[in-house]
């Protein structure tokens, strides 16, 4: 799946792999997919994922690396392959079209308390220079509202941070836009894409019970 959404604003590449792709946690099945993308594998930046709010700032000298640690990555180096890999959990893509940088970050229910999308937006700031106003975003394809249900501790957390959440089910959709929005990105300028990886079948669930295979959201400038 492309987000033209992106992709129409002068990206490279905006995309997540669907099961018809395989499992493209590693290996044959995501090298396929980023050939069929024009992405050269072997390039493909990605973090060692542990549900933090780490996001890197990477360029030419990480090229082809997965980095300790690290839930998000942002560049402005053209032609660099950014990915993270998700089974529910949400992929958050963002683009800043006047500085050209752009980043993707694995917002799962952690990163999400954790804030990790407005995180990437505070990096891009910080290292980059952008401004908040210039970032376009998508928020994939991941555990929607209709099905997302967690303890009620895990839910109270959510609230008392004031994160959208209704009786045990998280929003984890909405709370990353809000989280965005509060960062400063205009509501105009996410895209929320609804697709629900649970009740949905397009898309490897970890609640449903694809342990295991990963879904690889992939950016490229
Ligand atoms: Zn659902």
């Amino acid at each position: 799946v492309r987000f033209s959404f992106l992709e129409r604003l002068g990206i490279q590449v905006a995309a997540i792999s669907e099961k018809a792709d395989g499992d493209c946690g590693e290996g044959v099945a995501g090298e396929a997919f980023c050939a069929e993308l024009g992405v050269d594998y072997a390039a493909v930046i990605r973090g060692r994922q542990v549900h933090g709010d780490h996001v890197a700032a990477v360029g030419e000298g990480e090229r082809g690396l997965c980095l300790w640690n690290t839930d998000g990555l942002v560049t402005d180096v053209p032609g660099l392959p950014l990915a993270v890999t998700v089974a529910d959990c949400v992929p958050v893509y963002v683009f800043d079209t006047c500085r050209r940088v752009a980043g993707v970050v694995h917002a799962g229910r952690e990163g999400t308390r954790q804030g990790i999308a407005a995180q990437a937006v505070r990096l891009m700031a910080e290292r980059f220079s952008c401004r908040a106003g210039d970032i376009h975003a998508v928020i994939g394809p991941s555990a929607g509202p209709c099905c997302y249900e967690v303890t009620d501790v895990m839910a109270g957390e959510f609230r008392t941070l004031g994160l959208p959440t209704e009786g045990r089910r998280l929003d984890l959709w909405e709370s990353n836009a809000g989280q965005l929005v509060k960062a400063g990105v205009p509501r105009d300028q996410i895209e929320v894409t609804g697709i629900c990886t649970i009740c949905g079948d397009r898309f490897f669930s970890y609640r449903r019970g694809n342990e295991g295979k990963r879904n690889l959201a992939l950016i490229c400038l």
